[in-house]
């Protein structure tokens, strides 16, 4: 199976909006099917062309899955609807059963509980590789490879944002946290999971701007000992950059001579997460 629009298709082309259930990733592998992840960026067209059918104040993440779709027509489009997404989504699907009527939009609410473990989350590797290889893993039914954790120096909370180019800020020891760890666990609806953190890291708390997360990821950054919340719409700015570089700056600073634990807490709920 393929993301890249420009490779030989084979099976039929079906655009994901979220994470599809389980279920029905193995139904597409043993098709043979090709799969593209409409909330990447895949197609060099103007956002603004979104600003027909959804509002401009509007999660990136979809108005980018409208103009892939738009684009890429796939035959079919599973798009998640259910709590491992948002209603943002729910309304998305809507408009494009109406803007794509070749297109077989099939809504789907994924509440699979099995848990894949999250080796790359916790792996040494530059962030934007790391996030990529996640955003690619949920296209696949089968098990992870083992990867050593690393000793973690900062953590990046969030959704896989609209721009990567922020992940290149962060060092090659950040460990991955919030809705990226439970896509890569492939339980996208898993509360507690999304609300884990390690207190003992300087962490970015980031969301997409216009996304109901902004409050949660505000929420946790404010009870975290060294947390920095951050949103950002389409890119993000150079303001946005130097914020999180100084913040990445300054807490190694601080925290040089000082022991990092290994434990992952959870600051809402009262009981630690399951691994
Ligand atoms: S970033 Fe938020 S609003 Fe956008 S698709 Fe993800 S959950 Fe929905």
């Amino acid at each position: 199976m393929s993301n890249c629009p420009q490779e030989t298709q084979i099976g039929r082309r079906i655009g994901i909006v979220g994470i599809p259930p389980l279920t029905i990733i193995k139904e597409l592998e043993a098709n043979g099917d090709t799969i593209f992840d409409l909330d990447e960026p895949l197609v060099k067209r103007d956002i603004e062309l979104a600003s027909s059918f959804l509002p401009r104040v509007f999660c990136a993440i979809l108005r980018t899955a409208v103009i892939n779709a738009l684009s890429l027509k796939p035959d079919y489009i599973y798009i998640d609807v259910g709590p491992g997404k948002c209603d943002c989504a729910l309304h998305t699907a809507t408009i494009l059963e109406d803007i794509l009527p070749e297109t077989t939009v099939i809504k789907t609410r994924n509440q699979d509980r099995k848990d894949f473990g999250t080796p790359l989350c916790t792996a040494r590797m530059p962030l934007l590789d790391k996030l990529s290889a996640i955003t690619r893993s949920v296209q696949s039914a089968k098990p992870y490879t083992n990867l050593p954790a690393c000793a973690p120096t900062a953590g990046f909370w969030g959704v896989p944002p609209r721009d990567f180019s922020l992940l290149s800020l962060f060092p090659e020891t950040t460990h991955v946290y919030g809705w990226t760890r439970c896509m890569e666990n492939k339980t996208p609806d898993h509360r507690r999971l999304e609300e884990t953190v390690n207190p003992d890291i300087p962490t970015v708390f980031f969301a997409q701007s216009f996304c109901a997360k902004t409050a949660l990821a505000r929420h946790l950054a404010s009870k975290h000992p060294h947390g920095l919340y951050v949103d950002c719409d389409v890119t993000a700015g150079n303001s946005t950059k130097a914020k999180i570089q100084a913040f990445l700056e300054l807490s190694t600073l601080q925290k040089t001579g000082r022991k990092s634990k290994k434990a992952d807490f959870c600051l809402l709920s009262s009981d630690l997460p399951t691994f």
